[in-house]
């Protein structure tokens, strides 16, 4: 994958997100939550955040699930232009913990919600960029609607990571075999042979 090493995981962090109220279900409602998301995606400063930081960060995944129902790059690049505009950047060189030489695209002490948004955005600037929009989809099972990133190398993933998607949706396949299997192709022809 051509992208910098740090984009991957804010893709997969802002994926995370916009899955955050999957179904009516409010996984970063309180400020625990929001400081366990971070903290599970290594965000630097994470324990800074604050009660304040959770109305921005429910906007900015309302516009997470903007860029996800986009139905090309083009609607993809506005949104991502919004985004920008929206978190002033000032770039910055920086390596810390085991992150070699990445880019910070805000100071630190800015407000989380705001270095996020920045973050996810060039993240997106990146996939805008190699013409890999559709690598953000959309879970293929048939009762999901989260969504996923793929970043296998022949873009093959379907399923997103939550709910046992793939696992569920193969077996319910391989069922549905069995029985129209089972039910009309061998009788047939045996009885035919019979007579
Ligand atoms: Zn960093
Ligand atoms: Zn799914």
């Amino acid at each position: 994958m051509q992208f910098a090493h740090d984009t991957e995981p804010s893709l997969l962090m802002a994926a995370d997100l916009a899955n955050s109220d999957y179904d009516g279900d409010e996984r970063i409602g309180t400020l625990a939550a929001l400081k366990d998301y971070l903290k599970a995606h290594e965000f630097t400063g994470w324990s800074s955040a604050e009660a304040a930081d959770l109305e921005p960060v429910h906007g900015l995944r309302a516009d997470l699930a903007r860029v996800w129902a986009a139905p090309n790059p083009a609607a993809v690049a506005g949104i991502v232009n919004e985004m920008l505009e929206a978190s002033p950047q000032q770039p910055r060189l920086t390596r810390h913990g085991k992150w070699d030489w990445h880019l910070h695209f805000t100071p630190d002490d800015a407000p989380i919600p705001v270095r996020m948004r920045a973050e996810f955005a060039m993240a997106l600037v990146d996939l805008v960029r190699s013409d890999n929009v559709d690598r953000l989809k959309v879970c293929a099972a048939d009762d999901c609607e989260r969504v996923l990133v793929d970043l296998s190398r022949n873009r093959s993933r379907r399923f997103c990571a939550e709910g046992n998607c793939g696992n569920r949706t193969h077996v319910a396949a391989y069922r549905e075999r069995r029985a129209t299997g089972s039910a009309d192709a061998p009788r047939p022809s045996r009885t035919r042979r019979l007579p």
